[in-house]
């Protein structure tokens, strides 16, 4: 186990990354094994009440064309996503209310009626309204705390409260939750020290799964002009993350890929056990733009799933086909 020093030292020094980058791959092997797990990710609706300053579907970009995707056809894509083998499904979406408390149930259950885990990757709601999520029956469930350092949370995210965002992942972790959280790496104004900040807080929280993705600026939002994050640098964040968390679920993120064409398996091969394909019906894919160039938004769901495999067995790694439930024991 690092100390925040040395983990702030091996930040800062990239002779060392070849050596990190196969330590945590022999870690991940050792403790989480070759399976890679499928996640299959729904983005059900690009309507967002939150203003964050990184995200293309913030309330302020007019220029976004919204959409919501309805039970029914939320529905058809996980049927279908469960016939292609995908044992959980991830429904994300902007902080949008019209899913209410009751639609969100209904739409749970009638998942569950597939043999799939659920995620809910949906933003900050009540302890009540995740207490009623989880009764209906969903499993896990993501929520980025962005960064770990508050001033820094304060300027990218107006009108949002660092301590509710920590009382979000408190809540979940007491009612059950496997939770998934993570942070971005390369906002304007983030440092190393906090990097490693943010690795320690995955720790100290238990997190179950651990996102790390490199920002990635957006035309239409404040920081259109700011620099991109680094990929070895979110690389190395997520290495570290692995060596210090075993045994948690770490995915080799979208974002990774669209900063380096092989970004994902670079990422498999450095400490990471989970993809998340896209499985959102082609329609839509191109309108939910977090940030741009986003990969695969012209594939369709069977194109991403053959594809993300072909990858995973050209490593000589295999696609699991149980749920992939954390191994973290706490
Ligand atoms: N609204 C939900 C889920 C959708 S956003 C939420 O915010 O939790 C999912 C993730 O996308 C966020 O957690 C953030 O880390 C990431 N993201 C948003 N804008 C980004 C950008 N410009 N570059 C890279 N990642 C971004
Ligand atoms: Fe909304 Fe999530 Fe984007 Fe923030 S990161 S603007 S909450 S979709």
């Amino acid at each position: 186990m690092f100390t925040k020093n040395e983990i702030i030292e091996i930040l800062k020094d990239d002779s060392k990354s070849e050596w990190l980058f196969s330590l945590a791959d022999k870690t991940r092997e050792e403790n989480v094994g070759d399976e890679v797990h499928l996640r299959g990710l729904v983005e059900f609706s690009n309507i967002c009440k939150c203003n964050c300053k990184y995200c293309g579907l913030r309330k302020d970009n007019e220029n976004a064309d919204r959409y919501r995707i309805l039970k029914d056809e939320i529905i058809e894509t996980v049927k279908h996503a469960s016939e292609m083998g995908y044992k959980t499904i991830v429904l994300q979406s902007g902080e949008d209310a019209y899913y209410s408390e009751d639609k969100m149930i209904d739409i749970i259950k009638a998942i569950k009626e597939y043999d799939v885990a659920l995620t809910l990757s949906i933003g900050e709601r009540s302890y009540e309204e995740y207490k009623a999520f989880k009764n209906a029956g969903a499993d896990r469930y993501l929520i980025r705390i962005e960064t770990t350092d508050r001033n820094l949370y304060g300027q990218m995210h107006p009108n949002m409260d660092f301590d509710n965002r920590l009382r979000c992942l408190k809540d979940l972790k007491d009612l059950g939750y496997e939770v998934g959280t993570g942070c971005l790496v390369g906002l304007p104004n983030q440092t190393v020290e906090s990097l490693a900040d943010d690795i320690m807080f995955f720790k100290e929280i238990e997190a179950d799964m651990v996102g790390i993705g490199p920002f990635i600026p957006h035309l239409q939002t404040p920081l259109k002009d700011a620099q991109k994050g680094n990929f070895t640098l979110a690389l190395k964040v997520m290495a570290l993350t692995r060596i210090i968390l075993p045994d948690i679920n770490i995915p080799a993120t979208t974002a990774m890929e669209t900063i380096n064409p092989n970004g994902r398996i670079i990422a498999l091969q450095s400490g990471a056990n989970v993809v998340m394909p896209n499985i959102t019906s082609l329609k839509y894919r191109a309108k939910y733009e977090i940030y741009p160039d986003k990969i695969c938004i012209n594939d369709n769901p069977d194109k991403c799933r053959s594809c993300i495999g072909a990858k995973i067995k050209s490593i000589g790694r295999t696609v699991a086909t149980n749920y992939g439930f954390s191994h973290n024991q706490g």
